[in-house]
């Protein structure tokens, strides 16, 4: 891992796909020989990879998929067993499903994955309902409600994008100061309240524009033109920080 000057972690859709400027995002990477990718996104492993390779994305050096709940690393996509067993421990998808079935409102959809159970509800206030339910019966897990498609995702209580960048990370011996994040959607709002530096694109939900961190920017470009854009403001500002220290060398 040497040699490894600093990371961007960023979301997928919305955040890199779908408004525009992808090629160039590609070619921003490829001409910061010192940054490496990792993708942290709602996809299943397939659906992600898929993706990166339709776009000609950088390859990443490590891929968290489905909010967290699977990491995979390198070329070769090894599973990350030591985060798959951590997710194990509190994860009891059938206990979900019955506890959950049992509200009026509340229907089943579909079990995606084995880390994913999707369900609808009449009515937007019956998520708070689901997290009380869930919380009355002892049972872990993440509520994730994606009010633009109306769907409520269950996860494993650990799926989260910052813990599984945290453990990443770690594993990297990279310091969170050299890791750039970026995201659109609620389920990057740990990501980007992580004190990480980082960047909310311009199409972002309006709950994430209103993030107030000295270290996040908004770009007020979409997509991937708004990720290039953070990144080098990013890059520009560490060269000044390194002028500084260099002066302060030189005159102290
Ligand atoms: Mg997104």
């Amino acid at each position: 891992m040497n040699g490894l000057k600093r990371v961007l972690a960023t979301d997928i859709d919305g955040t890199l796909v779908g408004h525009g400027g992808e090629e160039r995002f590609s070619q921003f990477v490829q001409d910061h020989p010192g940054l490496t990718v990792v993708y942290l996104t709602g996809r299943t492993r397939h659906n992600a990879e898929a993706v990166i390779d339709r776009y000609g994305f950088p390859p990443p050096i490590a891929i968290a998929t489905e909010v967290g709940s699977e990491i995979y690393w390198g070329r070769h996509m090894a599973l990350d067993d030591i985060w798959a067993f951590q997710l194990r421990q509190d994860w009891s998808p059938r206990k979900i499903k019955k506890s959950l079935e049992a509200l009026p409102g509340v229907h089943y959809r579909s079990r995606s994955s084995h880390w994913r159970l999707a369900f609808n509800v009449d009515h937007v206030d019956l998520v708070d309902e689901v997290r009380r339910r869930l919380g009355r019966e002892q049972v872990a897990a993440r509520v994730l409600w994606d009010a633009h498609d109306g769907r409520l995702d269950i996860l494993p209580a650990r799926a989260q994008k910052c813990r599984a960048l945290n453990h990443i990370l770690t594993r990297m011996a990279i310091r969170p100061r050299h890791c750039f994040v970026a995201g659109d959607g609620e389920n990057d709002r740990d990501l980007l309240e992580g004190k990480f530096p980082g960047v909310v694109v311009a199409n972002a939900v309006a709950t994430l524009r209103g993030v107030q961190d000295a270290s996040i920017w908004l770009s007020d470009q979409p997509g991937a033109l708004g990720v290039v854009d953070g990144l080098s403001r990013w890059y520009d500002e560490r060269k000044g920080k390194n002028r500084e220290s260099d002066a302060l060398r030189f005159y102290g």
